[in-house]
Protein backbone atom coordinates (compact mmCIF):
# COMPACT_ATOMS: atom_id res chain seq x y z
CA UNK A 1 0.00 0.00 0.00
CA UNK A 2 0.99 3.29 -0.67
CA UNK A 3 1.50 5.86 2.47
CA UNK A 4 1.86 9.44 3.08
CA UNK A 5 3.55 11.50 5.54
CA UNK A 6 1.88 14.93 5.56
CA UNK A 7 3.56 16.78 8.02
CA UNK A 8 7.19 17.01 7.97
CA UNK A 9 10.14 19.83 8.83
CA UNK A 10 13.23 20.32 7.34
CA UNK A 11 16.29 22.14 8.11
CA UNK A 12 14.03 25.87 6.46
CA UNK A 13 12.67 26.12 9.80
CA UNK A 14 13.50 23.87 12.28
CA UNK A 15 14.27 20.22 11.51
CA UNK A 16 17.79 18.90 11.05
CA UNK A 17 17.54 17.62 7.47
CA UNK A 18 17.80 19.26 4.61
CA UNK A 19 14.93 19.41 2.21
CA UNK A 20 16.76 16.96 -0.42
CA UNK A 21 18.23 14.63 2.85
CA UNK A 22 14.34 14.30 4.05
CA UNK A 23 13.67 12.71 0.30
CA UNK A 24 16.25 10.14 0.68
CA UNK A 25 14.86 9.49 4.10
CA UNK A 26 11.07 9.47 3.22
CA UNK A 27 12.16 7.15 0.99
CA UNK A 28 14.08 4.91 3.33
CA UNK A 29 11.22 4.71 5.20
CA UNK A 30 8.53 3.49 2.51
CA UNK A 31 6.93 6.74 1.80
CA UNK A 32 5.50 7.34 -1.48
CA UNK A 33 4.05 10.88 -0.78
CA UNK A 34 5.69 13.62 1.95
CA UNK A 35 4.09 17.01 2.20
CA UNK A 36 7.09 19.80 3.33
CA UNK A 37 5.57 21.59 5.79
CA UNK A 38 8.05 23.79 7.69
CA UNK A 39 6.91 26.77 10.19
CA UNK A 40 5.81 29.96 7.94
CA UNK A 41 7.80 29.28 4.86
CA UNK A 42 7.63 27.69 1.97
CA UNK A 43 11.63 27.69 1.16
CA UNK A 44 12.29 24.07 1.13
CA UNK A 45 9.73 23.49 -1.13
CA UNK A 46 11.36 23.84 -4.51
CA UNK A 47 14.94 21.98 -3.48
CA UNK A 48 12.09 19.10 -2.47
CA UNK A 49 10.37 19.02 -5.47
CA UNK A 50 13.41 18.64 -7.44
CA UNK A 51 15.06 16.10 -5.30
CA UNK A 52 12.06 13.94 -4.93
CA UNK A 53 11.61 11.87 -8.43
CA UNK A 54 15.18 10.28 -7.80
CA UNK A 55 13.44 8.61 -5.19
CA UNK A 56 10.06 7.94 -6.94
CA UNK A 57 9.03 10.53 -4.11
CA UNK A 58 5.75 12.56 -4.46
CA UNK A 59 5.88 15.92 -3.07
CA UNK A 60 3.52 17.81 -1.84
CA UNK A 61 4.33 21.74 -1.31
CA UNK A 62 2.96 22.69 1.72
CA UNK A 63 3.46 24.87 5.36
CA UNK A 64 2.55 24.94 8.61
CA UNK A 65 1.19 28.16 9.71
CA UNK A 66 1.29 29.84 13.06
CA UNK A 67 -2.26 31.26 13.30
CA UNK A 68 -3.83 32.79 16.66
CA UNK A 69 -7.75 31.91 17.90
CA UNK A 70 -9.10 34.34 20.39
CA UNK A 71 -6.12 33.49 23.04
CA UNK A 72 -4.76 30.79 21.71
CA UNK A 73 -2.21 29.68 19.17
CA UNK A 74 -2.47 26.72 16.68
CA UNK A 75 -0.99 25.46 13.76
CA UNK A 76 -2.90 25.11 10.30
CA UNK A 77 -1.12 22.94 7.63
CA UNK A 78 -1.82 24.31 4.21
CA UNK A 79 -0.98 22.18 1.24
CA UNK A 80 -0.90 22.86 -2.59
CA UNK A 81 -1.64 20.64 -5.53
CA UNK A 82 -0.33 23.01 -8.28
CA UNK A 83 1.71 26.48 -7.94
CA UNK A 84 -1.08 28.93 -6.59
CA UNK A 85 1.45 29.22 -3.42
CA UNK A 86 4.22 30.88 -5.38
CA UNK A 87 1.15 33.60 -5.49
CA UNK A 88 2.70 37.73 -4.51
CA UNK A 89 -0.05 37.39 -2.31
CA UNK A 90 0.74 34.11 -0.10
CA UNK A 91 4.50 34.88 -0.55
CA UNK A 92 3.91 38.43 1.10
CA UNK A 93 1.90 36.32 3.70
CA UNK A 94 5.06 34.25 4.40
CA UNK A 95 7.87 36.90 4.10
CA UNK A 96 5.96 39.13 7.12
CA UNK A 97 5.53 36.07 8.65
CA UNK A 98 9.50 35.73 8.90
CA UNK A 99 9.79 39.15 9.76
CA UNK A 100 7.99 38.82 12.91
CA UNK A 101 9.90 35.76 13.62
CA UNK A 102 13.05 37.69 13.22
CA UNK A 103 11.67 40.48 15.06
CA UNK A 104 10.78 38.03 18.28
CA UNK A 105 14.48 36.81 17.77
CA UNK A 106 15.94 40.11 18.24
CA UNK A 107 13.97 40.83 21.68
CA UNK A 108 14.44 37.37 22.73
CA UNK A 109 18.53 37.93 22.65
CA UNK A 110 18.18 41.17 23.87
CA UNK A 111 16.25 39.97 27.26
CA UNK A 112 18.78 37.36 27.34
CA UNK A 113 21.95 39.55 26.99
CA UNK A 114 19.74 42.09 30.26
CA UNK A 115 20.22 38.48 31.69
CA UNK A 116 24.02 39.27 31.15
CA UNK A 117 24.31 36.64 28.89
CA UNK A 118 26.30 36.39 25.69
CA UNK A 119 24.70 35.61 22.51
CA UNK A 120 23.92 37.57 19.49
CA UNK A 121 21.42 37.30 16.96
CA UNK A 122 23.57 36.27 14.55
CA UNK A 123 24.47 33.13 16.55
CA UNK A 124 21.07 32.67 16.43
CA UNK A 125 20.88 33.03 12.80
CA UNK A 126 24.27 30.33 12.31
CA UNK A 127 21.71 27.74 13.77
CA UNK A 128 19.14 28.14 10.66
CA UNK A 129 19.24 27.85 6.57
CA UNK A 130 19.60 30.92 5.26
CA UNK A 131 16.21 31.15 3.67
CA UNK A 132 14.44 29.48 6.25
CA UNK A 133 12.50 30.57 9.36
CA UNK A 134 14.26 31.13 12.77
CA UNK A 135 12.34 29.86 15.96
CA UNK A 136 12.78 29.58 19.78
CA UNK A 137 14.59 26.33 18.99
CA UNK A 138 17.16 27.72 17.31
CA UNK A 139 17.93 30.45 20.11
CA UNK A 140 17.97 26.99 22.65
CA UNK A 141 20.73 25.68 20.60
CA UNK A 142 22.66 29.02 20.22
CA UNK A 143 22.13 28.96 23.94
CA UNK A 144 23.59 24.88 24.16
CA UNK A 145 26.90 25.98 21.78
CA UNK A 146 27.50 29.38 24.09
CA UNK A 147 27.45 26.82 26.99
CA UNK A 148 24.38 28.82 29.01
CA UNK A 149 22.37 25.83 28.98
CA UNK A 150 23.27 21.79 28.89
CA UNK A 151 20.02 21.14 26.36
CA UNK A 152 17.46 22.40 24.45
CA UNK A 153 15.14 21.63 26.85
CA UNK A 154 17.08 23.23 29.56
CA UNK A 155 16.69 26.47 27.86
CA UNK A 156 13.10 26.21 26.78
CA UNK A 157 12.44 25.64 30.35
CA UNK A 158 14.68 28.19 32.40
CA UNK A 159 14.22 30.78 29.37
CA UNK A 160 12.10 30.50 26.29
CA UNK A 161 8.41 28.83 27.57
CA UNK A 162 5.61 31.06 28.01
CA UNK A 163 6.07 33.04 31.87
CA UNK A 164 9.90 32.52 31.83
CA UNK A 165 12.21 35.74 31.46
CA UNK A 166 13.39 35.40 27.48
CA UNK A 167 9.84 34.81 26.66
CA UNK A 168 8.47 37.29 23.85
CA UNK A 169 5.02 36.53 22.32
CA UNK A 170 4.60 38.10 18.51
CA UNK A 171 1.73 38.74 16.16
CA UNK A 172 0.18 35.85 14.04
CA UNK A 173 -2.40 35.67 11.33
CA UNK A 174 -5.60 35.34 12.70
CA UNK A 175 -7.14 31.36 11.42
CA UNK A 176 -9.76 33.00 9.67
CA UNK A 177 -7.26 35.07 8.25
CA UNK A 178 -5.16 32.50 7.14
CA UNK A 179 -7.50 29.89 6.28
CA UNK A 180 -9.21 32.68 3.43
CA UNK A 181 -5.32 33.28 2.15
CA UNK A 182 -5.14 29.37 1.78
CA UNK A 183 -7.97 29.45 -0.05
CA UNK A 184 -7.33 32.31 -2.43
CA UNK A 185 -3.71 30.82 -3.42
CA UNK A 186 -5.29 27.49 -4.15
CA UNK A 187 -4.55 25.30 -1.06
CA UNK A 188 -6.21 23.38 1.30
CA UNK A 189 -6.19 23.85 4.83
CA UNK A 190 -6.08 21.61 7.82
CA UNK A 191 -6.12 22.21 11.32
CA UNK A 192 -2.60 20.41 13.12
CA UNK A 193 -2.14 18.28 15.68
CA UNK A 194 -5.94 19.63 17.36
CA UNK A 195 -4.94 17.02 20.56
CA UNK A 196 -1.75 19.77 21.30
CA UNK A 197 -3.37 23.32 20.80
CA UNK A 198 -6.76 22.37 22.03
CA UNK A 199 -9.45 24.51 20.19
CA UNK A 200 -12.36 22.62 21.29
CA UNK A 201 -15.64 24.50 20.52
CA UNK A 202 -13.54 26.52 18.58
CA UNK A 203 -13.15 23.98 15.91
CA UNK A 204 -16.85 24.63 14.41
CA UNK A 205 -15.79 27.99 13.68
CA UNK A 206 -12.72 27.27 11.67
CA UNK A 207 -15.56 24.81 10.09
CA UNK A 208 -17.63 27.65 9.50
CA UNK A 209 -14.58 29.69 7.88
CA UNK A 210 -14.04 26.68 5.49
CA UNK A 211 -11.23 25.00 7.18
CA UNK A 212 -11.08 21.92 4.83
CA UNK A 213 -9.53 18.68 7.51
CA UNK A 214 -8.10 17.55 10.52
CA UNK A 215 -4.64 16.23 11.53
CA UNK A 216 -6.03 12.93 12.87
CA UNK A 217 -2.90 11.29 12.82
CA UNK A 218 -0.18 12.73 15.39
CA UNK A 219 2.75 11.02 17.19
CA UNK A 220 1.32 13.33 20.09
CA UNK A 221 -2.11 11.89 19.84
CA UNK A 222 -3.76 9.33 22.29
CA UNK A 223 -5.43 6.49 20.53
CA UNK A 224 -8.68 7.98 22.05
CA UNK A 225 -8.03 11.47 20.94
CA UNK A 226 -7.27 9.61 17.38
CA UNK A 227 -10.74 8.22 17.74
CA UNK A 228 -12.51 11.44 19.17
CA UNK A 229 -11.14 13.46 15.94
CA UNK A 230 -11.65 10.73 13.59
CA UNK A 231 -15.15 11.01 14.70
CA UNK A 232 -15.46 14.89 14.79
CA UNK A 233 -14.35 15.18 11.40
CA UNK A 234 -16.87 13.03 10.17
CA UNK A 235 -19.86 14.98 12.27
CA UNK A 236 -18.39 17.96 10.90
CA UNK A 237 -17.55 17.13 7.17
CA UNK A 238 -13.67 17.26 7.64
CA UNK A 239 -11.04 15.06 5.68
CA UNK A 240 -8.89 13.53 7.54
CA UNK A 241 -5.23 13.42 7.33
CA UNK A 242 -2.00 12.78 9.63
CA UNK A 243 1.79 12.99 9.59
CA UNK A 244 4.51 12.41 11.85
CA UNK A 245 5.85 16.17 12.27
CA UNK A 246 9.02 14.68 12.08
CA UNK A 247 11.96 17.29 13.15
CA UNK A 248 15.30 14.77 12.08
CA UNK A 249 17.53 13.69 13.80
CA UNK A 250 19.11 14.94 16.96
CA UNK A 251 15.50 16.39 17.18
CA UNK A 252 11.82 14.63 17.22
CA UNK A 253 13.53 11.97 14.78
CA UNK A 254 9.66 10.43 13.94
CA UNK A 255 9.85 10.05 10.03
CA UNK A 256 7.87 6.26 9.03
CA UNK A 257 5.70 6.51 12.33
CA UNK A 258 2.78 7.86 11.14
CA UNK A 259 1.60 6.16 7.55
CA UNK A 260 -0.99 8.10 5.89
CA UNK A 261 -3.04 5.34 3.03
CA UNK A 262 -2.94 7.18 -0.53
CA UNK A 263 -7.16 7.26 -0.10
CA UNK A 264 -6.65 10.74 2.21
CA UNK A 265 -4.32 12.25 -0.22
CA UNK A 266 -6.66 11.94 -3.35
CA UNK A 267 -9.38 13.15 -1.01
CA UNK A 268 -7.43 16.32 -0.07
CA UNK A 269 -6.25 17.28 -3.70
CA UNK A 270 -10.69 16.22 -4.97
CA UNK A 271 -11.24 19.06 -2.15
CA UNK A 272 -8.74 21.54 -4.41
CA UNK A 273 -10.26 20.64 -8.01
CA UNK A 274 -14.16 20.80 -6.51
CA UNK A 275 -13.26 24.54 -5.61
CA UNK A 276 -11.96 24.94 -9.09
P1 LIG B 1 8.44 29.20 17.79
O1 LIG B 1 7.73 28.87 16.51
O2 LIG B 1 9.65 30.05 17.59
O3 LIG B 1 7.51 29.73 18.85
O4 LIG B 1 9.02 27.81 18.34
C1 LIG B 1 8.11 26.75 18.55
C2 LIG B 1 8.84 25.43 18.44
O5 LIG B 1 9.68 25.27 19.57
C3 LIG B 1 7.90 24.25 18.47
O6 LIG B 1 7.54 23.88 17.16
C4 LIG B 1 8.72 23.17 19.13
O7 LIG B 1 9.45 22.47 18.13
C5 LIG B 1 9.70 23.92 20.00
N1 LIG B 1 9.32 23.91 21.42
C6 LIG B 1 8.29 24.56 22.00
N2 LIG B 1 8.27 24.34 23.33
C7 LIG B 1 9.34 23.55 23.62
C8 LIG B 1 9.87 22.97 24.80
N3 LIG B 1 9.31 23.18 26.02
N4 LIG B 1 10.98 22.19 24.71
C9 LIG B 1 11.56 21.99 23.50
N5 LIG B 1 11.11 22.50 22.34
C10 LIG B 1 10.01 23.26 22.38
ZN1 LIG C 1 9.03 22.75 14.67
FE1 LIG D 1 2.95 22.35 15.03
FE1 LIG E 1 5.12 20.75 12.93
Amino acid sequence: MRVADLHLHTTCSDGSRTPAELTRAAHAAGLATIAVTDHDTMAGVVSALAAGPQWELEVIPGVELTCQVADRELHLLAYFFDDGWQAAEFQTALARAGRTREQRIVAIVEKLNARGMRLTVADVRAEAAAAGSLGRPHVAQALVKRGHVRSTEEAFDRFLRPGRPAYVDRERMSARDAISLVHRAGGVAVLAHPGLNRVDAGLRDLVAQGLDGVEVWHPKHTPVQVNQYRALAADLGLLTTGGSDDHGPGREALLGTVRLPEKHVTALRSRRMARC
